[in-house]
């Protein structure tokens, strides 16, 4: 059996880590001890200890005084060689003071000094972006901020990592040990931020756009492209207009075989920023209908307001609830995402939790592409204020296509070349590909967002 001895005080936080590695992603029963006397985490087999993880975060505080503050931050972060790693250059993020070997061999057991257990609560909790005060105009952490992108690991799933170097040395005990196995899966996501272009515009917002087209864009041809797409859209229905690019992305899931997830407004709170359509209007509902019986998923899209009002997200699912009630649409569990990516890892997981959502994807930076949780697998979210797992996933979100090229300005090769290292380091450890794509990027099929999810989808 295997069995892990814990130091004293911060438990929740030690062992919801351990559990999440050993028993989540592993899959293995194990004993756990707290033991009083102990400094550092030691791990046996039928009582012969085989590995120590010393301690260098936890331990340092009393339980009066919270961690999270920027004094507790990963400084200095050591790249090292080392044992049992697969990776190039081992990321190091808590370890001894002047440290410069992280790992030791003795005859019966292996000593690591740098503390992964901290470092996987650190890139899970993101209890880093909590206490981030620099935000952007929609209160959103950029990545250029967080301490995976200035020491340049954001494009690494180190948390995947650490667990390949801790199976590793389990494997190489020989021990008759097994662990549970993953797939690798590509999981497409659509913000239905606009359901139609033109479909449901009135003659007043067209005039303004056009006149936008004339005086502000100068340009004749968006001009006439505006008129002629309403008309068409007017004429001949929604499924004419440009952003109801539904059937082809559905068309392209199944071809491909992966289930798209398509997350829906359930109402609004501001004006600018939301987008207004009605979940009880006909086409909507017939686009539900559609979406659902062709084995795809559809969540929540709580409006850019939502953010921290429980209310508000509760109202807006219920919406949501009652109208795939009413078309008899039922699944197994219910997630989403927040529009924006606004998501306060504190108050607005508790919401969702409360409300009975079960997965959230909000967890990937706007601006940076890449694994912001440090992993490639779902996790349960924890709460580091009130010390507690929720009965909430975390589903994270490696690309959304605007950070390639509305914040970052990259080119289609760039973009491209990025995404196959992410894709490619997901696929080594049989993780979750999740990408955003939402549905108005599907309009053109010479861009190159739209070509960027065409070459991914094709090279799963
Ligand atoms: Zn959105």
């Amino acid at each position: 059996m295997l069995k892990v001895q814990v130091p004293p005080r911060f438990t929740k936080e030690r062992l919801y880590v351990l559990d999440y590695l050993i028993n989540d992603v592993f899959g293995i029963h194990y004993d756990v001890v707290i033991n009083e006397q102990i400094d550092k985490y030691m791990f046996s087999y039928n009582d012969d200890l085989f590995l120590v993880i010393e301690d260098h975060f936890f331990g340092k505080f009393s339980l009066e005084k919270p961690y999270h503050s920027i004094d507790n931050l990963p400084n200095p972060i050591h790249y090292m060689n080392v044992e049992f790693s697969e990776s190039e250059s081992f990321v190091s993020l808590y370890h001894p003071e002047g440290c410069s070997k992280i790992f030791e061999t003795f005859s019966t057991y292996y000593l690591c000094k740098s503390d992964i257990i901290a470092s996987i609560f650190f890139m899970l909790t993101r209890w880093e972006d909590h206490i981030n005060t620099n935000r952007d105009i929609h209160g959103r952490v950029s990545a250029s901020n967080c301490i995976a992108y200035k020491f340049n690991f954001l494009h690494r799933p180190i948390v995947n990592e650490y667990i390949e170097f801790l199976w590793n040395i389990i494997e190489s005990k020989n021990f008759k040990i097994y662990r549970k196995s993953f797939n690798f899966n590509f999981v497409p996501t659509h913000d239905v931020d606009y359901v139609a272009q033109y479909y449901f515009l009135s003659f007043k917002s067209l005039a303004y756009q056009l006149i936008g087209d004339l005086i502000k864009r100068k340009s004749f041809s968006v001009f006439f492209e505006r008129i002629k797409s309403f008309a068409f859209s007017k004429l001949f229905g929604i499924k004419k207009d440009p952003f109801f690019t539904f059937q082809n992305i559905i068309k392209l899931s199944n071809k491909y075989g992966v289930k798209s997830y398509f997350n829906f407004f359930g109402g609004i709170s501001n004006v600018k920023y939301d987008c207004n359509y009605s979940l009880s209007n006909l086409h909507i509902k017939n686009l539900l209908k559609t979406i659902s019986a062709e084995g795809h998923m559809i969540g929540l899209h709580p409006s850019y307001e939502s953010i921290r009002n429980s209310d508000l997200i509760k109202s807006e699912k219920d919406n949501l609830f009652k109208v795939c009630k009413e078309l008899n649409i039922n699944q197994l569990s219910w997630g989403g995402r927040q529009h924006y990516l606004k998501w306060d890892i504190s108050e607005t997981s508790r919401i969702w939790e409360n409300i009975g959502l079960n997965f959230d994807s909000s967890l990937g930076y706007y601006d940076g592409p890449g694994f912001r949780c440090g992993i490639c697998y779902s996790f349960p979210i924890f709460d580091f204020e009130k010390k507690r797992k929720l009965n909430l996933v975390e589903m994270p979100l490696i690309i959304m296509e605007c950070s390639y090229f509305d914040y970052l300005n990259l080119s289609f090769q760039e973009a491209k070349n990025r995404s196959t290292e992410l894709l490619n380091k997901t696929k080594k450890y049989n993780g979750s590909f999740v990408v955003l794509w939402h549905n108005d990027r599907f309009v053109d099929l010479n861009s190159d967002v739209y070509k960027l999810y065409l070459y991914l989808i094709s090279n799963i």
